[in-house]
């Protein structure tokens, strides 16, 4: 893929310039500079992927579970020798430092081929009643076309939970990234070079979003993006009934007990909140520290905060890159003016540094609270916002009252209170760490976070029955 050019929408398996005639720059966040340019995917356009993907189902779901395991695998193989290209498109588009794309990459290729593997031991057809003449079956088929529209936060990762799920449910896919970072999916679906038509790349933002979730051949909608967003995907899809997954946003309580050592506790909220520059959905955006150890774990958290490397993306040493565009910035850095107007308390960061790109130092703020946008509301920056509580009952109590229910996050060393966290609304909740878990585990987020069961191929086909009576 050429940088600094027009792309190309990817459809039935090759490139088109599209119908339409609205272009739309990608930035460099840690420059501001340009680095391509997308046409934004017409009706027209949408038609033509949706008419790809309808052609190519058949030939996609004939293959079966072992089939489609086979191809994939050879696709991947094909992509895996341009990890670092992939991985660089990424820190380019939208700011990721190179410390977190790279390993990310690996993952993406690793999880693709896993999930068509795993699926050719799912459960297809079950006899529940009868024998081979006469009898009950039942069988899971694919959906048909999947409709994937994915952010710009973790611009490949993020899309492959529903880009393997669709493919080895048996789903051809049409996929549009954000209009912020298209230039990774756009190489990673040239270089997986599927079938004709299984996997199509449109361009575009909101309006061709929106034309895709309103197409009347789409089977279901795999959206991961914001709540507003959320909310008129699930309208839209409403009108004909298409199933949706919704992965949405999140404001991540951290509830910190007062036995923990307040160092271990500061170097997990620091990664908990930093990492990628705190945009991420699961990041811990609200951190209720029990008063008997809230100095000592502010005063570690200023440390660990001042100490995190903000630089050019694709220096290996980078910790923090840029915001991943000028409206992020502006988000966040309205956030902490408000929270700072209300009362609280800012003891680093907080300022828009002079110099080209969106950059935003790491920031950390005492004496947050209900009222707060920095409290109430998703942020998406690299801000630790700090609240007090009397005790660990308090902050348990105080992070689950949240429109947000994504995950959570407790620091104790008291089994009991451990188990508490069975009583935060939450698809996730972990103890003493941030992410992590073990293969097989299926959630679904609550409240504002979304809708839909993540990790389980059942999301991703139909349940159907052929009941053979005897005559
Ligand atoms: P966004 O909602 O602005 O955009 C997401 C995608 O949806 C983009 O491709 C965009 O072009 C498209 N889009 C926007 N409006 C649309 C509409 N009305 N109809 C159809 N498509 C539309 O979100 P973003 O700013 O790109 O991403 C950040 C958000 O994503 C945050 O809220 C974050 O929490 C959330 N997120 C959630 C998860 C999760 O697993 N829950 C993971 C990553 C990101």
């Amino acid at each position: 893929m050429t940088l600094w050019a027009r792309q190309q929408h990817l459809i039935d398996g090759g490139l088109t310039p599209g119908k339409g005639v609205v272009l739309r720059e990608v930035t460099n966040p840690a420059t501001g500079e340009p680095l391509a340019e997308i046409p934004i995917g017409t009706a027209a356009d949408v038609d033509h992927a949706m008419a790809a993907a309808t052609a190519a189902g058949p030939g996609w779901e004939a293959l079966g579970a072992d089939g489609r395991a086979r191809l994939v695998a050879e696709a991947v193989a094909r992509a895996v020798p341009h990890a670092d290209e992939l991985a660089r498109l990424q820190c380019l588009e939208m700011g990721q430092p190179w410390s977190v794309a790279r390993p990310l990459v690996d993952a993406v290729l690793a999880g693709l081929p896993a999930a068509t593997e795993a699926a050719r031991s799912y459960a297809w057809e079950t006899r529940l009643a009868g024998d081979d003449d006469w009898g009950t079956d039942q069988r899971r088929v694919p959906r048909g076309v999947g409709v994937l529209i994915s952010p710009w936060n973790f611009p490949l990762p993020v899309a492959m939970g529903g880009l393997a799920g669709l493919l080895a449910g048996g789903n051809t896919v049409v996929w549009k990234p954000s209009e912020l970072s298209p230039l990774s999916a756009l190489r990673l679906a040239e270089l997986l070079d599927l079938p004709a038509g299984v996997l199509n790349v449109v361009l575009g933002d909101a309006s061709t979003g929106q034309a895709l979730t309103s197409h009347p051949d789409n089977a279901i909608t795999v959206f991961t993006g914001s709540v507003e967003a959320g909310r008129d995907v699930n309208r839209r899809c409403a009108e004909r009934f298409t199933p949706t997954l919704l992965e949405l946003g999140g404001k991540d309580p951290v509830v910190v007990d007062s036995d923990v050592d307040p160092a271990l506790a500061a170097q997990t909220i620091a990664h908990g909140a930093l990492w990628n520059s705190g945009q991420v959905c699961t990041s811990m955006e609200r951190v209720y520290l029990s008063a008997d150890i809230a100095e000592r774990v502010v005063a570690e958290l200023v440390k660990a905060a001042s100490a995190a490397v903000v630089g050019d993306p694709l220096d290996p040493a980078t910790q923090l890159g840029p915001l991943a565009s000028h409206a992020q910035r502006e988000q966040v850095h309205a956030h902490v003016r408000d929270a700072v107007a209300k009362g609280a308390t800012l003891l680093l960061g907080g300022e828009i540094p002079d110099g080209p790109g969106f950059f935003y130092p790491p920031t950390v703020l005492t004496g947050v609270a209900e009222g707060m946008l920095l409290h109430d509301v998703e942020t998406f920056g690299p801000v630790i916002s700090v609240t007090e509580v009397e005790s660990f009952e308090e902050g348990l109590r105080r992070a689950a009252t949240s429109d947000y229910a994504l995950c959570a996050t407790l620091l104790t060393n008291d089994p009991a209170h451990a188990r508490r966290g069975r009583e935060v609304p939450a698809a996730l909740c972990w103890v003493n760490a941030w992410q992590g878990g073990a293969p097989g585990m299926v959630y679904e987020p609550a409240r504002l976070s979304g809708l839909g069961a993540v990790g389980t191929l059942d999301t991703f086909t139909r349940p159907t029955v052929l009941h053979r009576a005897r005559a």
